[in-house]
């Protein structure tokens, strides 16, 4: 059901099934296809609204925005923040804002910055374990320096021998307790808000089912959020359960969130759930793409 000019949204029910995948990453930041490649797999899996959304970085959305618009395909711009909530990292998905807006570009620009140093102590980490080199092993991986993640030291890792595949790496070595583990301060929930609502978009928290919170911590994060202006949360995403599903939904409700849908797709090679494959939201939920409506970049 592509979204073309002129249309009317659908009412609600149909409006839900429409096929939108509004999280995944690039070579731009760690994942690794370009974004024309990206922007091509999901057209080609029925993807009728996109959004790419590389780690702290929008570089790419230029190219992935033109690719969509060539293809047919509706595009809404993106980004996922890193936030330190609660001394635990959490994500904020931004969509539909303006990509020139020069207090978000100031805010991600800061956000990245230290990532580099954070992967050098990282390495140093690695090396008393005795793996040594790891910092210029990943860099190998890498598309921007300044956005070296622990995803290019675990493919690293992979392709040495080391361990056998990515979650191993990151079981053993880069969560933490672990050797290669840095903690690191990254945005505040409430400047990430900010930044994207700003700049026209909508924030949203992504994939709440990976926090180790306790209820009252997630109770805080939702509370929060929504006090700082957030609007949605992913409840259909490549890192939930069905559990997941269902318990996600009730909380966009409890909270009156929006409900967004996600792939996470990141690699051929790495990702179980590829773009544009996941189950439609509950039909009890309002998605985020009709409230951005008029965000949309249609073909
Ligand atoms: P960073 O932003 O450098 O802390 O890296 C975070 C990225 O690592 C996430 O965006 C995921 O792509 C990846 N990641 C985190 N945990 C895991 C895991 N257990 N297995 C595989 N990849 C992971
Ligand atoms: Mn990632
Ligand atoms: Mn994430
Ligand atoms: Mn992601």
């Amino acid at each position: 059901m592509p979204l073309a000019s002129g249309d009317r949204l659908p009412t609600i029910r149909s409006v839900n099934i429409l096929n939108a995948d509004l999280h995944c990453h690039s070579v731009v930041s760690d994942g690794t296809l370009e974004p024309e490649a990206l922007a091509a797999r999901a057209h080609a899996n029925g993807v009728d609204l996109w959004a790419l959304t590389d780690h702290d970085e929008i570089g790419g959305q230029h190219r992935a925005r033109t690719a969509a618009l060539q293809l047919g395909m509706a595009y809404l711009t993106g980004t996922e923040v890193s936030v330190t909530f609660a001394g635990t990292t959490v994500h904020i998905v931004g969509l539909g804002f303006d990509a020139d807006d020069p207090v978000m570009k100031k805010g991600l620009y800061d956000t990245r910055h230290g990532r580099e140093a954070r992967a050098r102590e990282m390495s140093e980490g690695l090396e008393r374990v005795g793996i040594p080199g790891a910092y210029e092993g990943a860099l190998k991986y890498v598309g921007d320096p300044g956005l070296i993640s622990r995803t290019h030291f675990a493919r690293h890792l992979v392709a040495t021998g080391v361990c056998a595949d990515t979650s191993e790496v990151f079981r053993r070595f880069l969560v933490e307790g672990r050797p290669g583990y840095v903690p690191h301060r990254w945005a505040t929930l409430g400047d990430a808000v900010r930044w994207i609502s700003g700049a026209g978009g909508m924030a949203v928290i992504a994939h709440p089912g990976r926090y180790k919170f306790t209820p009252n911590e997630e109770y805080a994060l939702f509370s929060e959020f929504k006090a700082h202006g957030g609007r949605g949360v992913e409840v259909v995403t490549g890192s939930h359960s069905s559990s997941d599903f269902r318990k996600y939904a009730d909380t966009a409700l409890e909270f009156e969130l929006l409900a967004s849908r996600g792939s996470d797709f990141h690699s051929p090679d790495e990702s179980h759930v590829d773009l544009g494959t996941l189950p439609p939201l509950p039909a009890k939920l309002s998605p985020v793409w009709e409230a951005l409506s008029d965000r949309v970049h249609r073909p």
